[in-house]
C-alpha cells in the first residue's frame, strides 16, 4: 500500500485496516503530503525510509521522503517482499478525468502496473469530513476479486467514491474518463523580504459528466471504476494526421 496524502492520513489507515482483514499488508508511504506530484520520481537526492508504527495490523510500515511512485519502486526493488498487489489510497479528494495526470495516488497504481503488478487506486470525493469506511470496504472486495482474476495486461483500476455513507451509496459501475476544464488561479503575493511568490489553486469550470463517465457516476452517487492504461497514443487521430502531415511523414 501507498498513497499521496502521507503516512499519517486517515484514508491510508482505513484502507490498511480493511485490507489487513483479507491479506498481509505492508505500507511504504510518503512522510508528508505529496498530492499533485503526479508520476514524479526522485533522482537528485537520496531517499530515506523510516519504519513507523501504524495503528493497523500490518506486516510493516515505512515513511519515506520520496514521492508515491518512489514508494512503489522502493517497495519493489528494495525493502519489501514483492507484493501480489499495489493499492494506493484512500485519497482525500476525487481523482477524476484529467486529474489522474496530476495525481500521486493514481500514479502509484500506474507504477505498480508498469512493473506488471495488479494495482488499483482509491479516492473519495471530499477533502474534508471524508467518509472512508465504504471505500475501505469496497477496496477489500476489489482486492479479493483481483487476487483471483488479475487484470487485463497493462491496465489498472481507478476507483472513485462519492462521499456518502454506505446506505446512501449507489452501485459500482464501469466508466471511462470524463473531462474537466479548470479556472486556474495563480495568486501572486509578496513575501516579507519583498520577493514575489505564487500559489496555484483552481476550481472546475465545466465538466463532461455524461453517462458512462467517471464524473457522471460519482455525481449520481455511484462508485466509479475506470480501467486505465498508460498508452497516451492518440489512436483515433492517426488516420487524420496521415492527411494533415502528408509529405512530412510516411
Ligand atoms: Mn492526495
Amino acid at each position: 500500500m501507498t498513497n499521496d496524502d502521507g503516512i499519517n492520513s486517515p484514508g491510508l489507515l482505513a484502507l490498511a485496516r480493511s485490507l489487513a482483514r483479507i491479506g498481509e499488508v505492508s505500507v511504504m508511504a510518503p512522510e508528508r503530503e505529496q498530492s499533485g506530484v503526479g508520476h514524479a520520481i526522485t533522482l537528485q537526492k537520496p531517499l530515506r525510509i523510516n519504519e513507523v508504527k501504524l495503528d493497523a495490523p500490518v506486516q510493516v510500515s515505512y515513511a519515506t521522503n520520496g514521492t508515491p511512485a518512489d514508494c512503489v519502486i522502493l517497495a519493489l526493488d528494495g525493502e519489501l517482499p514483492i507484493p501480489d498487489m499495489v493499492v494506493a489510497g484512500i485519497n482525500a479528494g476525487a481523482n477524476l478525468a484529467e486529474e489522474i495526470l496530476y495525481s500521486g495516488t493514481v500514479s502509484a497504481a500506474m507504477e505498480g502496473t508498469l512493473r506488471g503488478i495488479t494495482s488499483f487506486a482509491m479516492s473519495v470525493n471530499a477533502h474534508r469530513y471524508c467518509i472512508f469506511e465504504p471505500a475501505a470496504e469496497f477496496a477489500a472486495r476489489v482486492a479479493g476479486r483481483l487476487a483471483e482474476t488479475g487484470l487485463p495486461k497493462d491496465t489498472f483500476l481507478n476507483v472513485n467514491l462519492p462521499n456518502l455513507a454506505a446506505d446512501e451509496l449507489g452501485p459500482a459501475v464501469l466508466t471511462r474518463l470524463g473531462r474537466r476544464t479548470y479556472q486556474n488561479i495563480l495568486e501572486r503575493r509578496v513575501d516579507p523580504r519583498g520577493k514575489p511568490y505564487y500559489w496555484f489553486s483552481g476550481n472546475p469550470l465545466e465538466q463532461d459528466a455524461s453517462e458512462g463517465t467517471d464524473i457522471g457516476a460519482v455525481v449520481a452517487g455511484n462508485i466509479s471504476v475506470t480501467p486505465v492504461h498508460f498508452d497516451l497514443t492518440s489512436h483515433g487521430a492517426v488516420a487524420e494526421l496521415a492527411e494533415l502531415l502528408d509529405g512530412l511523414v510516411e
